[in-house]
């Protein structure tokens, strides 16, 4: 054996890098093995949306990030339906374009800062799992073979994962549009609006700021589908920009132009024994609303404090499972909203443009989309199913709370989760000496709204339990049981978890 870690993640993308900040947190040994050798600075996602600013928040990035790219407060559909995002009860009531790579910079270094091992220069060739553990082949920029031990192993190696393939898991779906042209360009002139898209009836054109000067072109022309590999000049996406836009902004210059095409698909299970998928590797769909990143990174958010629980040897019952059940169903929405985005942007059957246009004045007439629609598209308001008779608020977003009280200096609720921990809120200060025998696990604070009932938040920042009692006995004893749930005994009591030993199984 090479070498011995305790989660070992496949490719250094946005999900990976999020899955290896997580777990070095946690005080997992977690190594990173990626195939390019060096970082790239080309991009395909630029829009960061409320809801993964968020969770960038409670890991202390979203500042940094924020600061790197332009908020746009509203998107607008089919030419004039606007969707308007600065209500979203957010502190980032927007959407932020800046390149993917600066999402992975923040990502890679606050990972790296944690003690994640990121290997460059590391392909994975193959993957076997036993009951104790699982080995990654992989090789490295030597040529030399190695591999690498581990307790688990995650999958965020994009949309031809090789752990998939390994795993012989299906990638059931279909093609959701060919030959996509991609352009990043200066303009001779800037356009009115920051992110700017028509369609017509034969293409389609959305032009975004990089913020640097540099503009990302998206382009497809119905009358030109050709092969990904096939040549593509600058004078066919200025051509298509000036039929779809009116004017192609006197666009020079490329630094890259290539054909890409889209495919909609979703892995049946998002858990193979040890093995995870997340991210590309688990669901693909096309880039018509700016989903793909976010939604592998709210992935990520989702396993990284499961794993680590289980790692650490206090993982309840079915909560490594849960991570499919909860993600599942997000993939699933997100695949279907994007390919219907898709196809009412592109429309040309006659039924399907009436509904667009339906939808445009239906709106257009009587005000924006209802908030559903910039809940859905910001992530704000995912939700996960919580088992029956839980409290309204089990399994929903906690908002980012005031409080009177947490750790020194913290006046938020999404400062207090930058610890990793469950966060216990309780309304002046009731239950904290029951919630302070589990310490280590949950951080406690107080909301500066005294009404607010007591909450306990999951490390991704999603309510796992709540209550409304108010009498001190009933509610400390529901506190306890809840605790126990989620934890087993305090460790005062000496019969808490311990840590799993590497490659035996803890589930
Ligand atoms: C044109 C376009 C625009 C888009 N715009 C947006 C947007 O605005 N917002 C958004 O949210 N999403 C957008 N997306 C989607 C987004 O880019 C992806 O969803 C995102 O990159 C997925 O991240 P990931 O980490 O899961 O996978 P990837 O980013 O694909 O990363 C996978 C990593 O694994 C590595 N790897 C692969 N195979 C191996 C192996 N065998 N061994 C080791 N390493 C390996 C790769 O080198 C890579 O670094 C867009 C996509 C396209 C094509």
């Amino acid at each position: 054996m090479d070498s011995i870690t305790e989660v070992v993640v496949v490719g250094a993308g946005p999900t990976g890098l999020m899955l290896a900040g997580d777990l070095a947190r946690a005080g997992v040994g977690c190594t990173v093995l990626e195939r390019r050798s060096e970082e790239t600075n080309l991009t395909r996602a630029f829009a960061v949306h409320a809801r993964t600013l968020e969770m960038l928040d409670a890991r202390g990035l979203a500042d940094d990030l924020v600061a790197t790219g332009t908020r746009v407060g509203a998107l607008r559909l089919f030419g004039k339906l606007e969707v308007d995002l600065s209500q979203l009860p957010t502190r980032f009531p927007y959407v932020l374009v800046t390149p993917q790579y600066q999402t992975e910079r923040v990502l890679e270094e606050r990972a790296s800062a944690l003690g994640a091992r990121i290997v460059r220069g590391a392909e994975v060739l193959d993957l076997h799992q036993d009951n104790d553990g699982v080995e990654v082949v992989a090789r490295y920029k030597d040529g030399t073979l190695g591999t690498q031990r581990a307790a688990y192993a995650i999958g965020t190696d994009g949309v031809r994962s090789k752990v998939r393939q390994a795993l012989a898991l299906p990638f059931p779906g279909h093609s959701a549009i060919q030959s996509v042209m991609l352009a990043d360009v200066r303009l001779g002139e800037a356009p009115e609006d920051v992110l700017t898209v028509n369609a017509v009836g034969d293409g389609f054109v959305f032009v975004a700021p990089f913020g640097d000067g540099w503009y990302r072109v998206i382009a497809w022309d119905r009358r030109r589908e050709l092969p990904d590999d096939a040549p593509l000049e600058l004078e066919e996406i200025r051509e298509i920009t000036q039929r779809v836009l009116g004017t192609d902004y006197g666009m020079h210059d490329p630094r890259w132009m290539s054909r890409f095409h889209s495919d909609e698909r979703q892995i049946p299970h998002y858990r193979v024994g040890r093995v995870f998928l997340a991210g590309d590797a688990a669901h693909v769909h096309s880039p018509a609303g700016g989903q793909g990143m976010n939604t592998g990174l709210q992935d990520a958010a989702n396993l990284g404090w499961k794993l680590a629980a289980a790692v650490h040897g206090w993982a309840p019952d079915g909560l490594l499972d849960s991570y499919h059940a909860e993600r599942y169903p997000v993939g699933r929405a997100v695949v279907r909203g994007s390919g219907a985005l898709l196809r009412l942007t592109l429309a040309q059957s006659p039924a399907t443009r009436a509904v667009r246009w339906l939808l445009a004045n239906f709106f257009g007439r009587f005000g924006s989309p209802p908030a559903i629609v910039s809940r859905a598209i910001s992530g704000i308001g995912i939700s996960y199913a919580a088992p029956r008779g839980e409290h309204r608020l089990v399994g929903r977003r906690a908002p980012d709370v005031r409080l009177t009280s947490g750790e020194v200096g913290q006046t938020r609720l999404y400062e207090t989760l930058r610890g990793g921990r469950f966060v216990l809120l309780t309304p002046a200060g009731a239950g904290a000496a029951i919630g302070g025998r589990w310490a280590g696990r949950v951080d406690l604070a107080t909301p500066a709204d005294a009404t607010l009932p007591m909450v306990l938040v999951r490390p991704d920042g999603y309510v796992a339990w709540a209550t409304d009692e108010t009498a001190p006995a009933s509610r400390d004893a529901a506190l306890r049981k809840a605790l126990t749930r989620w934890y087993g005994q305090p460790a005062s009591d000496n019969t808490g978890g311990s840590r799993a030993q590497l490659l035996q199984t803890n589930e």
